[in-house]
């Protein structure tokens, strides 16, 4: 009977219906108006559940924060924020404060790493970039003033995993919050809630939302006083998510266990065909014999590691352009978690900035391209990367 008043110029009520739609309605109303004065203030009081401006919380981002609670088990109800970076952001700024010392992952996130670079730094917030793979490293860079670290699981695009475990008992130790980005792994391959993180953050842009029309992000803690301060950090900077888009999200996640499962199983096949290339000198992904983090991968990631693939092609710059346009019916973009296969070439787009040296370092030349793999049929996907390679000498 909501809706019972309507107004003078939305006079009709919604029909009444004694069954309920199977699918949630997508709630586009920005404002909720209240029945009686009294009805309101029982709602800011807490003792009506209810929405009062979408800004503030609306049920389409709740009931997809819902999911991901439940994927994570998440000991708190997350907050949806408009996207990944949001999320991050909610984190890096809404709990550090001046005189905060707080250490990243080097191989964060593009946006994430420049966030800690050139943003905290100038509000007072000092930064120190870590291997996340080494704990004595990341205990070495621990100050008094330490607040937290955020990691990724496994990182992107060189697919090195994180030492969570001990990373995890060093937080306890030195009372750091342990922040766990885990858009590439996902709640199907990792949970990071029951390895000791304190904070669980998503791009659900990627693979929960699975299909490259949905902007959106997560994040999640355990304390109860901080996972409120985010919430409210993240409604009070307008980080609120659109009901479409949480709409689509929900959409997207009804189908994501069977996406991530075909996708990785098609990840692990991929990399073991590139193995065994003419022309491929190198191939990366975590249950390879000869990745350098395979027995933390197996412990960590319970068999089903990620999408994603990286490989170094024998050859330069117009080796990795003639593949680029080889690859027919792949999308050269440098996103992932897409239905579609995705790839992806460091030099030209993601790392770009860093110097020639500094991508070596790293582990990225010029033949280094980064695979997302969707939900094509197997085999047409590894006769498409063989044969795009067999084409490639130049
Ligand atoms: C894409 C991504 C982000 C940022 O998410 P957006 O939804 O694009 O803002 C953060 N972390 C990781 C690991 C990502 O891949």
């Amino acid at each position: 009977m909501r809706n019972e008043k309507g107004s003078l110029i939305r006079p009709v009520p919604l029909p009444d219906s004694a069954s309920r739609p199977v699918v949630t309605p997508l709630s586009t109303s920005v404002v909720y108006a209240s029945d009686t004065p009294d009805m309101l203030d029982q709602q800011y009081e807490g003792g009506l559940q209810g929405y009062t401006y979408s800004r503030e919380g609306h049920p389409n981002a709740d009931v997809v924060g819902g999911l991901i609670d439940r994927m994570e088990g998440a000991p708190n109800p997350g907050v949806v924020t408009s996207s990944g970076m949001a999320a991050v952001a909610a984190v890096l700024m809404g709990i550090t404060q001046t005189g905060d010392h707080v250490i990243g992952g080097n191989q964060l996130y593009g946006r994430s790493l420049r966030l800690m670079a050139e943003d905290l730094p100038r509000m007072g917030v000092s930064t120190s970039m870590v291997d996340p793979g080494d704990v004595d490293a990341v205990r070495a860079a621990i100050r008094p003033t330490t607040k937290l670290i955020l990691v990724e699981t496994v990182s992107n695009p060189t697919l090195r995993v994180a030492d969570i475990e001990g990373l995890a008992t060093l937080c306890r130790e030195k009372g750091v919050l342990l922040v766990v980005d885990n858009t590439f792994t996902t709640p199907r391959a990792f949970k990071p809630f029951d390895w000791g993180a304190d904070i669980v953050i998503h791009s659900i842009t990627k693979l929960l939302a699975g299909h490259s029309d949905v902007m959106l992000g997560y994040v999640a803690a355990r304390d109860e006083a901080i996972n409120t301060r985010l919430r409210i950090f993240s409604v009070t900077t307008g980080m609120t998510p659109s009901p479409w888009d949480s709409w689509m999200a929900e959409r997207g996640m009804l189908s994501f266990d069977l996406r991530f499962d075909r996708a990785q199983a098609t990840a692990m096949r991929l990399a073991e065909h590139l193995g065994g290339l003419e022309g491929v000198k190198r191939v990366i992904y975590p249950s390879r014999d000869d990745h350098p983090d395979q027995a933390r991968a197996q412990a960590l990631l319970k068999g089903q590691f990620c999408n994603m693939v990286s490989f170094e092609l024998d050859g330069g710059r117009a080796e990795a352009n003639a593949f680029t346009r080889g690859a027919e019916g792949l999308n050269f973009a440098p996103t992932l978690g897409d239905v579609g296969t995705t790839i992806s070439h460091p030099a030209s787009s993601s790392h770009r900035a860093l110097t020639p040296e500094k991508r070596t370092e790293l582990g990225m030349s010029e033949g280094f391209f980064r695979v997302s793999v969707g939900l094509e049929d197997p085999d047409t996907l590894c006769a498409v990367f063989s044969q795009a390679i067999a084409a490639c000498k130049v």
